[in-house]
């Protein structure tokens, strides 16, 4: 009896169905289309390479148990993949490093058959950011049009950054700067450089297609496009894109699903000379909660790290925004207000508009006093977060010991305790790693944080007054805090 390819997959969709929850075997098999049944080998048709790539990854056993149960021993599945751009000339480079399953054992030999019966029309790509009624598919940037390299003011905090930025918008995907990782703690312009170099790029080339988007929209894109079983129209739409921006992605920390679809989207991009910028609150190597393969590919391009500007950097930055906003402020105001916001330049501004807002309201000149009226507030606003040198003056102050001991080699018990409780607090009370935390404490690493950590929780667990003393501190803290 000849058997009909229809009629196989459908034997294999029950075994399949049996096999996996719903969601996935409707995401990732209800699109298959079975094409043709040659001797032992049966051909699919998936929606495009991350399609075949993920089955082979996650389904690889089943699908070889399923195919040599309907056509024996010598089963084989090969692929076909509806190409969504331009078909692929070289079938090889699926043979890549992207996937080390493909010339598995699995599904015995597979043969990639690339062709684009009716390549998918660009135009029924669903997706998020569509602007309704234009014709051609136009992608909204999503960008902010006031961050630009132009008043992205320079400093020897953001050199290197700034630098590789404007050669990046010069020649998207076209220098070693891909990906381009900006890192810096908050307030330092991460943002504003990401989107000033997909405001640059579009400047001087319309037709490309730019998407900046942050890492909380892109996770919720994935959940709803998992949900609406929409993965394959999501991952179509990235590819459509040639200078993507992607804004903190340590939001994406131990999201093992989002990581996944992103690994694929990055390879894919990156594969075909698309810019990919990044930007994160710390280095990729600290990124706890990421995956390695994609730490290691962050790592390929150039990790570039914005840090707090110096004075006169400072003066320059608020001068440019009360240029922006046609303000002029007294000149010893001005240097008030940089001596004393330095950390934060979303702070400075914050102060800037603030001390505008007062005045007018108050009917007051802007002068000295009032600036220190509102730098008060401001700080005990925004300084909530408790910084690790805080916690160790704390604790030092408690134990009666030299702060620079808890940073130092000294084995002395009473030491070994306020530097051990130090970095606990630190890990419950701040959101650094554990290496961030280990660096403060002389360059500790991190497993010596967590033995820290661990000690002190047993001394937790069997001392009473220990555990009192921990609980005064942890208030103190909050209260020094609520008071500055
Ligand atoms: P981050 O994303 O790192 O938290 P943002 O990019 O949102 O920081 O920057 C905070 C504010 O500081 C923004 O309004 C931005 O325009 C401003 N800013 C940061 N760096 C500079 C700079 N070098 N020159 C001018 N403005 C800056
Ligand atoms: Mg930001």
């Amino acid at each position: 009896m000849i058997k009909d390819c229809v009629a196989v997959w459908d034997n294999c969709l029950q075994t399949i169905g049996r096999n996996v929850n719903p969601q996935s075997f409707k995401t990732w098999f209800e699109p298959i289309k079975p094409v043709r049944l040659d001797n032992d080998a049966l051909t699919i048709q998936v929606p495009n390479k991350f399609f075949y790539e993920w089955l082979e990854e996650h389904y690889v056993a089943l699908l070889k148990m399923t195919i040599r149960q309907e056509l024996g021993a010598g089963g084989r599945l090969e692929y076909q993949i509806l190409m969504a751009k331009q078909p692929e000339t070289n079938s090889n480079k699926y043979n890549g490093a992207t996937n080390s399953n493909y010339n598995g054992k699995a599904s015995g030999k597979k043969k990639i058959d690339i062709s684009s019966p009716g390549s998918i029309d660009s135009d029924s790509i669903k997706n998020p950011f569509v602007i309704p009624g234009i014709k051609k598919l136009k992608i909204d940037s999503q960008l902010n049009p006031n961050y630009t390299f132009d008043n992205f003011i320079e400093g020897d905090c953001n050199k290197l950054a700034r630098s590789a930025g404007q050669a990046i918008a010069k020649n998207p995907g076209g220098t070693a700067f891909n990906p381009l990782v900006i890192f810096g703690d908050v307030g330092l312009g991460k943002t504003h450089l990401g989107q000033a170099i997909g405001n640059d790029v579009l400047a001087s080339d319309p037709t490309k297609t730019v998407l900046y988007v942050s890492s909380e929209k892109f996770t919720n894109q994935i959940i709803d496009s998992i949900r609406n079983n929409a993965v394959n129209d999501f991952v179509n739409f990235y590819q459509l894109i040639d200078v993507l921006i992607v804004d903190d992605i340590q939001f994406l920390a131990n999201k093992v699903k989002t990581q996944e679809i992103f690994f694929h989207i990055f390879n894919q991009l990156h594969q075909g000379g698309k810019q990919i910028i990044l930007t994160s609150d710390r280095a990729p190597k600290d990124l706890d909660g990421m995956e390695e393969r994609l730490i290691s590919r962050f790592k390929w391009g150039l990790s570039a790290d914005l840090q707090a500007p110096d004075l006169e950097t400072r003066m320059a930055i608020l001068e440019e925004k009360m240029n922006q906003e046609g303000l002029e402020l007294p000149q010893d105001v001005v240097e008030f207000i940089c001596y004393n916001i330095k950390n934060n330049i979303r702070e400075l501004e914050g102060v800037l508009i603030s001390l505008v807002a007062q005045s007018s309201l108050n009917r007051r000149d802007i002068d000295i006093d009032l600036a220190k009226e509102v730098i008060k507030n401001f700080v005990s606003q925004m300084s909530k977060e408790i910084t690790v040198g805080f916690i160790q003056n704390l604790v030092a102050d408690h134990f009666e010991v030299p702060v620079e001991k808890l940073k130092g080699a000294t084995r002395k018990r009473s030491i070994v305790i306020a530097r051990q409780l130090s970095m606990y607090l630190a890990k419950n009370l701040t959101n650094k790693s554990l290496k961030a935390i280990g660096e403060n404490f002389g360059g500790r690493d991190h497993s010596t944080v967590i033995y820290s950590c661990k000690a002190v929780q047993d001394l937790l667990d069997t001392d009473v007054i220990f555990k009192d003393t921990v609980a005064d501190l942890e208030k103190k803290m909050r209260m020094s805090l609520n008071e500055k």
